[in-house]
């Protein structure tokens, strides 16, 4: 039994801080949430005293790409340096992630189930992962992986990574049982180009039909799966909701058909507007990337309060990789600055983020019975939620009940 004794609790279900709080931990789980300052602990119980820090539910990014460590094209195709080589650099960025207090990452494409199994053995340390493998999209999508040269991809698909292209209506439904033979905890697709994605399919451009896109909802879903789908607007983007997609990523150009919005929140489909990839796509050395990230910033940030306001549920995703691994609670960050409150941005990346990625039973808030994801940080996030991106403001980091990583005799209170 591990007792976490007497710090100011953030629950992650959007309820303002508790301060003197107690949690007790034993084995995996949460017994107890109290702000009874009682004694009588079992003495086998180890007692950390957290007094003066802020206990938060282990924080979750709904969209990284955890396996990808730049735009550069030799990298996307995985020629530019050993797998092996790459392998490591992905365990790396996995245990920096989790030392930061991230005990949870929905993968958006690039990580294979390799990872997973590597972390649940102890070979390395790192989040609970939601993988979703590749990206689904049509010929010309974003999930094809052509050269600006207009070659393609010179090296075989990782058969762990299948091949996301479909063909044809006939071909949406098998494209999505091999990905999920292959090991896919959620389906990742794309109605629409993107900031990055190649001169020609844009923001606005779509992908994909409305039949194929409801073959793909209904093929996900009777395989119990999730679908995270990229659309940023235009057609595409009303083509996902219909098709009735769980949630929508990135979602720029929500805020031009305020319906739309109407009917996520209706249908309970999740906006993860990743924010904080756009502010390394405004700085892109490619003239049609900073030009499309210039546009859309407006009109993201308009789509997020028309969102709240609909009653939409956010959910944070940093969309990392490409610009490499900043601190995923930059997301938080960028998010406030948007126009949620601190608490809102809290729970974004806990309770709603839970919610989001289908594991709400499990982890996002601090409750009797839930898994023992928890987070100790020096100081109030509420008051200055950068402090989530320095080191050494996070004290204590648990996993399942497991303390995956302690600074506190380091860290200031
Ligand atoms: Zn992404």
């Amino acid at each position: 039994m591990k007792v976490l004794k007497g710090g100011t609790l953030i629950d992650g279900t959007g309820a303002g801080p508790v301060p003197g709080a107690t949690i007790v931990v034993r084995d995996q789980r949460i017994e107890a949430v109290t702000t009874r300052a009682g004694s009588d602990w079992p003495s086998d119980a180890e007692i950390i005293d957290v007094s003066g820090m802020t206990i938060l539910p282990g924080l979750i990014d709904c969209h990284d790409h955890m396996a990808m460590h730049s735009y550069d094209l030799a990298w996307r195709w995985g020629i530019s340096e050993p797998q092996s080589t790459r392998a490591l650099r992905t365990a790396k960025v996995l245990q920096g992630t989790l030392a930061a207090g991230y005990t949870t990452v929905r993968d958006a494409a690039g990580l294979d189930t390799g990872f997973k199994r590597a972390t649940d053995e102890s070979l390395i340390t790192g989040p609970r992962l939601v993988l979703s493998l590749c990206i689904i999209s049509p010929i010309g999508g974003i999930g094809d992986r052509v050269s600006p040269s207009g070659f393609s991809c010179c090296v075989p698909n990782d058969p762990l990574l299948p091949d996301g292209v479909v063909n044809s209506l006939a071909d949406v439904r098998p494209v999505v049982r091999r990905i999920v033979r292959a090991g896919a905890d959620v389906i990742k697709c794309a109605t629409t180009g993107g900031a990055s994605s190649r001169p020609g399919h844009g923001p606005l451009d779509g992908a994909f039909n409305l039949d194929e896109m409801q073959a793909l909802t209904d093929e996900a879903h009777g395989l119990d799966r999730r679908v995270m789908c990229h659309a940023l607007g235009g057609r595409g983007l009303r083509i996902a909701i219909e098709a009735g997609v769980d949630s929508i990523e990135h979602g720029c150009y929500l805020d031009e058909e305020p319906e739309l919005l109407d009917m996520m929140a209706q249908r309970n489909i999740f906006f993860v507007p990743t924010f904080a990839v756009y502010e390394y796509h405004r700085k892109s050395p490619f003239p049609h990337v900073r030009e499309r990230a210039r546009h859309l910033q407006e009109h993201h940030v308009a789509s997020l309060r028309r969102a709240l306001a609909a009653g939409v549920k956010i959910a944070a995703g940093t969309d990392a990789g490409g610009h490499g691994h900043p601190s995923n609670a930059m997301e938080i960050e960028c998010l406030i600055k948007a126009g949620l409150t601190p608490l809102q941005a809290l729970q974004a990346a806990t309770g709603w983020a839970a919610e989001c990625v289908g594991l709400e039973r499990d982890i996002g808030t601090v409750e009797k019975g839930k898994l023992a994801d928890l987070v100790v940080v020096a100081g109030d996030p509420l008051s200055d939620v950068t402090m989530l991106q320095n080191p050494e403001r996070i004290g204590l980091v648990l996993k399942g009940g497991e303390v995956v990583a302690n600074r506190m005799e380091k860290t200031p209170r």
